[in-house]
C-alpha cells in the first residue's frame, strides 16, 4: 500500500530525520471502492449536511441525531472500527479520508468525529468482548452516539488532576464529580469517564446516560460550533455496574492518552474538511464579486492569496495521509491485533501531534484569508464563511491545546533519540538541517522545546510537500519554510542563520 523506508521490518515512529523515506502514500494512491466510499461520505455531507446550516445552528431538536443515525445507515459511523461489531474495519487513512469529507461543516464535524472516533478508540483497544458487544453495535449503527469526558472546571491541560471520584460500593462503582466542555454531551447514550478510584488511580468508566445520579447541565455558550452539543456532565452518585470499569484500575491514562493520539491524527481531518470549503466558497465569491469593473478573481493579490490557501491545505493533507499510512502499515505489521494497535497509535503519537498541530494552524490561517476575499460581506453572518471562521478557532484548543502538543512532541522526540529509536541523521534539506542542529541543543525550558517543535513541524511537512513532489507548491512552501526554519533555530541558538539561495 505504501512504500516507506524504514530502518527496521517494522516502521518506527520519529525516524522522519535520520531516515528519510523515498516516497510517502498520497490522496491518489486511494483505489477503486475507497474512493466510492470517500465520494459517498462528500455527497452525504454536501446533500445533508451544507443543506441544513441553519438548523443545525440552531440545535432544532432531533435533527442532530437523525443525522448521525442517517450517517450509520450508510456505514459512516464506524468506517474503521472492527466488523464485528457492526463496522466496516477499513483502514485508518481511509478513514481519515472519509472524516475530512463529513467535516464540511464544524458542528456536524465534531458530533460525527466523537461518536465515530474518540468515543470508540477507548473501547476497541481496551473493552472486554462483553463490553464491546454491549457497547459497538450501536454506536457504529448510529443509533446510540457517544461521548468522551476527561475535562474538569479546574483541571484541563493538567488532565491528571482531575478530581471526579469514583468508589466501589456494594458492588457498583459510585461516580462524584463535574465533567466540563463534553462534546455531544445533550445527546449522548454512553460517556467515556475519567475518574479517580478512590480519589487516587486514574481510570477510565463506561457511563451510560440513563444511569442513576447522571444528569447534564445547559448548553454552553460558545463562539462557534453553534450546531454542535457542548455541556458538563454532571456526576452525583451515579451509579455504575462493576463491570463497566474499562481497561484496568489506575490504567485510566493509557485509555485517555491513546484515544488521544488517534484523536489527534482525526482532528487534523476534521481541520482540513472545512478550509476545503472555506477555500471553495471563497473562489465562488472571488468569480462573482466586481470591482474596478472586473472580477476581483483576476487580481494578483486575490489569486495569490489562492495560490498560498491551496499550498496549506496541500501541505496539511500530505502530512495527514502519509501519517495515515505508517499507522495503518503498523497495525498490518503487528497482526491487526489489539495490543498490535495499542502499539502502533503510541508509536506514531509524535506524527499524530505533528499533523494536529499543522492543519488546526493552516486552518485558522486558510479560513482568515479565504474571509478577507469576502471583503466587508465576510464579516456578516449573511454569507457562510463567518461561520468557517468562528468554527476554527476552537481546534488549537482542544485535543490537547498546541501550546501541550508543542511540549510534547520535542520531549518524545529526544527521549526516543536517546533511547535509541530514532536517530538525527544529517538532515536532507535545509529545513531539516536546521532541525537536527536544533534538536542538539540539551535544554529543557518550555521556549526551547516550543522552538524544536515548530523544527520537526516544518521539517516533516516540508518533507512531506518535496516528496510529493508539486512543483507549483513547492514554490510557494519550501522558502516559507526555510524562513521559519531560520528563525526558530536563530531563537534557539542566538546566531544568525543564513537562507539558501539569498
Ligand atoms: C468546544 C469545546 C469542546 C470540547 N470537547 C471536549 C470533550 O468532548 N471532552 C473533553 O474531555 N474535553 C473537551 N474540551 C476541553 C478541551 O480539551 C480543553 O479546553 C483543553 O484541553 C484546554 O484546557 P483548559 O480549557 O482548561 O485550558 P488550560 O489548561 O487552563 O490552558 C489555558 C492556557 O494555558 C496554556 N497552558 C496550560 N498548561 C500549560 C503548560 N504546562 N505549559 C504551557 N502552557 C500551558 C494552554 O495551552 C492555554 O493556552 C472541549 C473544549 C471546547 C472549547
Amino acid at each position: 500500500m505504501v512504500a516507506v523506508t524504514t530502518p527496521s521490518s517494522r516502521p518506527l515512529g520519529c525516524t522522519f530525520l535520520g531516515a528519510p523515506p523515498s516516497s510517502i502514500f498520497t490522496v491518489s494512491d486511494f483505489v477503486g471502492d475507497e474512493n466510492l466510499m470517500i465520494e459517498a461520505a462528500e455527497d452525504f455531507s454536501r446533500k445533508e449536511i451544507l443543506t441544513r446550516l441553519e438548523e443545525i445552528d440552531r440545535q432544532e431538536p432531533g435533527l442532530m441525531p437523525r443525522l448521525i443515525r442517517e450517517a450509520g445507515a450508510l456505514g459512516l459511523c464506524g468506517v474503521d472500527a472492527p466488523e464485528a461489531y457492526g463496522g466496516l474495519g477499513l483502514s485508518k487513512n481511509l478513514a481519515a479520508r472519509i472524516l475530512e469529507m463529513m467535516s464540511l461543516n464544524g458542528s456536524f464535524s465534531v458530533t460525527y468525529g466523537i461518536t465515530s472516533g474518540i468515543s470508540q478508540v477507548g473501547l476497541t483497544l481496551f473493552g472486554t468482548e462483553g463490553q464491546k458487544q454491549r457497547f459497538l453495535p450501536s454506536l457504529t449503527s448510529g443509533e446510540s452516539i457517544g461521548a468522551y469526558a476527561l475535562s474538569e472546571p479546574n483541571s484541563g491541560s493538567d488532565a491528571l488532576s482531575a478530581t471526579t471520584r469514583a468508589d466501589l460500593r456494594d458492588g457498583k462503582w459510585i461516580l462524584n464529580g463535574t465533567k466540563m466542555w463534553i462534546s455531544n454531551a445533550q445527546w449522548a447514550d454512553l460517556f467515556l469517564v475519567m475518574a479517580k478510584i478512590d480519589g487516587q488511580q486514574f481510570s477510565a468508566f463506561l457511563v451510560p446516560k440513563d444511569a442513576p445520579g447522571v444528569s447534564i447541565s445547559r448548553e454552553e455558550h460558545k463562539m462557534g460550533l453553534k450546531g454542535s452539543s457542548t455541556a458538563r456532565l454532571i456526576l452525583e452518585n451515579a451509579d455504575i455496574p462493576a463491570e463497566n470499569l474499562l481497561h484496568e484500575p489506575g490504567k485510566g491514562h493509557q485509555v485517555a492518552f491513546n484515544a488521544l493520539n488517534i484523536g489527534r491524527f482525526k482532528l487534523a481531518s476534521m481541520s482540513v474538511g472545512p478550509t476545503r470549503h472555506a477555500i471553495e466558497i471563497a473562489a465562488a465569491y472571488a468569480a462573482d464579486r466586481k470591482q474596478f469593473g472586473q472580477s476581483i478573481a483576476s487580481f494578483g493579490l486575490i489569486q495569490q492569496k489562492f495560490r498560498k490557501m491551496r499550498a496549506w491545505y496541500h501541505a496539511a493533507e500530505s502530512m495527514i495521509y502519509r501519517t495515515g499510512a505508517l499507522i495503518d502499515e503498523a497495525f498490518e505489521q503487528d497482526g491487526g491485533t489489539v495490543d498490535g494497535n495499542r502499539k502502533a497509535a503510541e508509536e506514531y503519537a509524535v506524527e499524530c501531534s505533528i499533523c494536529k498541530v499543522f492543519s488546526t494552524e493552516a486552518q485558522s490561517w486558510i479560513t482568515d484569508e479565504a474571509l478577507q476575499v469576502f471583503g466587508g460581506y465576510g464579516f456578516t453572518e449573511e454569507f457562510p464563511i463567518a461561520r468557517h471562521y468562528r468554527d476554527a478557532r476552537v481546534s488549537r484548543i482542544y485535543e490537547g491545546t498546541n501550546e501541550i502538543n508543542r511540549l510534547f512532541i520535542s520531549d518524545r522526540f529526544r527521549r526516543r533519540v536517546q533511547a535509541g529509536l530514532a536517530t538525527l541523521g544529517t538532515g536532507d534539506s535545509f529545513v531539516a538541517e536546521c532541525a537536527v542542529e536544533g534538536l542538539k541543543i540539551d535544554r529543557t525550558d518550555q521556549e526551547t522545546l516550543g522552538a524544536q517543535s515548530d523544527l520537526l513541524i516544518l521539517a516533516y511537512a516540508e518533507q512531506s510537500v518535496r516528496l510529493r513532489d508539486v512543483r507549483e507548491h513547492d514554490a510557494t512552501l519550501i522558502p516559507f519554510f526555510n524562513a521559519r526554519a531560520a528563525e526558530a533555530l536563530q531563537s534557539l541558538t542566538g546566531a544568525p542563520v543564513a537562507l539558501p539561495g539569498v
